[in-house]
């Protein structure tokens, strides 16, 4: 199971910049893999051989100049349950204000990690300025400048000796798990509870996992899968779930550690940056996907011309990538809803595709041929070979060139579009490298 690590801290102190800068550890590895984009608010780090998640909580706060003493303090607690180290960012140039005093006071009483970042230690008189926040009582303060980078180094060997979970994938047997996510209202616990009616008391804990199991197995439908909790449905009604960041943050862990999502959307709302969000992070960490138009017992029209508009405008939403199942259901009236299951299944198995090399080769050489990446200042591309790599969390393909650094992100799509088109691998996310050879 991966750690999270929340940014914390009041508006203008820097997190977004902080955030920023500790992600782009991870820039080169983020681009060599095709469809991922990079947002605002979620990233991975690595340092040092461990990879984490990073989240930036004010990155979810619009209008962040003026935000109320309240949202920031829920921000926080957010953080601190479902964070594994928090980052609470303060500035030295402004020195502590009562906004900072009443975050720390939040994070004194919780039992996370936290590291005082000290930032916009631009020089060194600046760094004196820092003693100050030994005042809070929550440990040495670490200076660095967001800004130039100084000090970051330091600071991401302290995150990481911080960790105390092993970055590795939990021992599971070969069975699926499956996350529900979806915006608040979609119908998440509403499709659990039609999935698996009163019997949550058949649920087997996973050993070896910590705190409340986020495991729960079900062998049920001749199915056998693993739901991973989201947070969000099981601590419903405990905080008002109104805000983005809520449902988005508590989604990080169930996406992180599913290895197919059932992303539910509200027929009768369509998709929105909220949903975008969601699906964003599916695909940054490369989670197998099937959408869920739910609510479908409320829309009056369900002519097929109508099932395709739907399709088509989740679909350019969500574009570029576009290659996924989507079912319409009813959690209401469980229209479907062993459809949604055994679809997951499906694209579990998917992810496990293997495409014999002389295949690939047979069809894609040829295509390649038809249509070359193109030249640039002269030079030409030449893709000589190709072969999927074993042993890989989703199928990974590596193109062998003669100039690997000339073969853009269109060409990548355009590869991994005609590899969709012969091989079906609806749901499954890929990866396309391109080598020198
Ligand atoms: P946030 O609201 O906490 O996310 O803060 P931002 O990252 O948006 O930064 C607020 C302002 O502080 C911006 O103008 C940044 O350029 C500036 N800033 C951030 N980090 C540093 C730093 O290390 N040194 C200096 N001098 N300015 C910084
Ligand atoms: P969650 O926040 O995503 O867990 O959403 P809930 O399952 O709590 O559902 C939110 C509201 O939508 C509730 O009032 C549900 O009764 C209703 N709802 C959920 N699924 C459906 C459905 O398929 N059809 C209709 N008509 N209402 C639904």
């Amino acid at each position: 199971m991966g750690n999270l690590v929340a940014i914390v801290g009041r508006p203008n102190v820097g997190k977004s910049t902080l955030f920023n800068r500790l992600t782009q550890t991870r820039q080169a590895i983020v681009d060599e893999t095709s469809g991922t984009t990079r947002d605002r608010q979620y990233g991975k780090v690595e340092w040092g051989g461990h990879e984490f998640s990073l989240v930036d909580t004010g990155g979810w706060v619009v209008n962040s100049g003026d935000i109320f003493e309240e949202e920031i303090n829920k921000q926080v607690s957010i953080a601190i349950e479902e964070a594994d180290v928090i980052l609470f960012v303060l500035d030295v140039m402004n020195g502590l204000t009562d906004l900072d005093m009443s975050v720390a006071n939040i994070l004194r009483r919780s039992k996370k990690p936290v590291i005082i970042v000290s930032n916009k230690a631009d020089n060194f008189n600046l760094h004196l300025n820092s003693a100050e926040f030994y005042s809070i009582g929550l440990g040495d303060p670490i200076n660095i400048s967001a800004i130039n980078g100084a000090g970051t180094g330091d600071l991401l060997d302290i995150i990481v000796s911080k960790f105390t979970k092993q970055s590795e994938e939990e021992p599971l047997e070969e069975i699926p798990r499956i996350a529900i996510v979806g915006r608040p209202n979609a119908g998440k616990s509403s499709m659990i509870n039609a999935l698996i009616g009163e019997e949550r008391n058949i649920v087997t804990n996973v050993a070896g996992t910590t705190r409340d199991s986020i495991y729960t197995r079900f062998d049920k439908f001749n199915m056998d899968f693993y739901l991973v909790d989201t947070a969000g449905i099981r601590k419903k009604g405990k905080v008002t779930e109104d805000l983005e960041y809520y449902s988005v943050i508590r989604s990080i862990k169930a996406i992180e550690n599913s290895d197919v999502c059932i992303l539910m959307v509200d027929a009768t709302q369509g998709i929105e940056s909220q949903d975008m969000n969601i699906f964003s992070l599916i695909q940054k960490n490369r989670k197998g996907l099937v959408v869920c138009v739910n609510k479908w017992d409320l829309v009056e029209n369900k002519e097929q011309v109508v099932v395709k508009t739907f399709e088509k405008a989740i679909r350019d939403r969500l574009a570029p990538f576009v290659d996924f199942p989507i079912i319409f259901t009813s959690a209401l009236t469980k229209q479907r809803i062993l459809k949604v299951l055994e679809t997951a299944k499906e694209v579990y198995e998917r992810k496990k595709t293997r495409i014999p090399t002389n295949k690939l080769n047979e069809i894609l050489l040829p295509i390649i041929e038809h249509t070359p990446p193109p030249s640039n200042k002269g030079k030409y591309v030449k893709i000589k070979y190709i072969t999927q790599l074993p042993n890989t969390q989703v199928p990974t393909f590596v193109f062998f060139c003669n100039l690997p650094q000339w073969v853009k992100e269109p060409y990548r799509r355009f590869l991994e579009n005609r590899i969709r088109d012969h091989w079906d691998l609806s749901g499954t996310a890929i990866n396309i490298i391109i080598r020198e050879k």
